[in-house]
């Protein structure tokens, strides 16, 4: 039987922090071994809301693969690919764009948000515009039918389906798959700064690499409950970044339930509460950053097997692009 085929990817906007972890890379270890896994280290993506600043692209793409290596994605079980490496991607964003309503571009609730966070105003890059097109054509090229990522995605799970119903209805006979987001239970990380979403972007991040230090920084900074003055007052979990935090990356839930429970009641400072995470944080964190130093020294390793996996995701959205492009009619010269 054919293994279900998985899409994801990562802009090359900075080292990958724990939303990428908890929202997607975990999952992406986790399934490399049952699915046929392809992922995406999205260069031109990253280039839409960096057009003049090229070189951070170029840097943060062997920082992104090393950080997905020390994360545990295997490349003989995943094929991890470069987006700029694959035209097929490309031209099948220009054939999606015809069928695309600005309206529709401009109602994309994430994509809203991010041009308010980046203050783009009337100077908005076309290309950031519609990036969510580009992003259907990465998906659909793979006919992968999951797509494990954070919920700021769904919006363009949603986008992608209308595409492929759209474009198949075109089409001679119907080559594109609907897919699926899979989401984590941890969906949205926030922000070690409380902000709702841990992001490159927001300068909010720990990062894979962060340095013992960093985290225990990190953590002693974190938002808590301010209501909570005196360790015998009751506290509040909800909204709580450490209760989060413990929620996503602890190990043992019992305790974790048992902590919130005692928090609630009164009694349980918040000393207390930040050292269980920092220690739980620093075990995660150590293992990785120490894998990460070994990838990372050795670029020219890093590069090949991103070559590598490139020319094998090339075949594949080559073959898609093919038949979208005999499907709508257009001479194969
Ligand atoms: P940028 O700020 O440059 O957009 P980012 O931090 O949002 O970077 P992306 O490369 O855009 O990271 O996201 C890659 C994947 O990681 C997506 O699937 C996204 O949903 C997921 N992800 C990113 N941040 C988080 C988070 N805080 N919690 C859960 N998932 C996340
Ligand atoms: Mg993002």
């Amino acid at each position: 039987m054919n293994k279900p085929t998985i899409l994801t990817g990562d802009r090359p906007t900075g080292p990958l922090h724990l939303g990428h972890y908890v929202g997607s890379l975990r999952q992406r270890v986790a399934l490399q071994h049952d699915h046929q896994q392809y992922v995406l280290i999205a260069d031109l993506q990253g280039l839409t809301d960096n057009g003049s600043n090229p070189q951070k692209i170029h840097d943060n793409i062997p920082e992104v693969l090393a950080d997905y290596l020390a994360a545990g994605i295997d490349p003989r079980l995943t094929t991890i690919c470069l987006q700029s490496a694959l035209p097929a991607l490309a031209e099948l964003t220009v054939l999606y764009m015809n069928i695309v309503t600005v309206a529709r571009v401009e109602r994309n609730p994430t994509v809203k948000n991010e041009i308010a966070q980046k203050g783009f105003a009337r100077s908005l890059p076309v290309g950031f515009m519609v990036y969510p097109i580009s992003q259907a054509a990465d998906i659909t090229a793979f006919k992968a039918g999951l797509v494990p990522v954070g919920d700021d995605q769904l919006p363009m799970i949603e986008q992608t389906n209308e595409i492929v119903h759209k474009m198949n209805s075109l089409l001679s006979t119907p080559v594109l798959r609907h897919c699926q987001a899979m989401l984590s239970q941890t969906s949205r990380l926030p922000g070690i700064d409380g902000n709702a979403k841990m992001s490159k972007s927001l300068g909010n991040t720990l990062t894979l690499s962060a340095s013992e230090e960093e985290i225990h920084k990190a953590v002693c900074a974190m938002y808590t409950d301010p209501n909570h003055l005196r360790v015998s007052d009751p506290g509040c979990v909800e909204g709580n970044v450490v209760f989060t935090y413990l929620d996503a990356f602890h190990p043992d839930t019992a305790k974790v339930a048992a902590m919130k429970t005692h928090y609630q009641q009164g009694g349980l400072g918040d000393r207390v509460c930040k050292n269980e995470l920092e220690t739980c944080l620093q075990e995660l964190i150590a293992p990785m950053r120490e894998r990460r130093n070994t990838f990372i020294q050795d670029k020219g390793a890093l590069m090949a097997i991103l070559r590598e996996g490139s020319e094998r995701a090339r075949e594949v959205t080559q073959a898609t692009l093919d038949e979208v492009k005999r499907g709508l009619g257009l001479p194969m010269l």
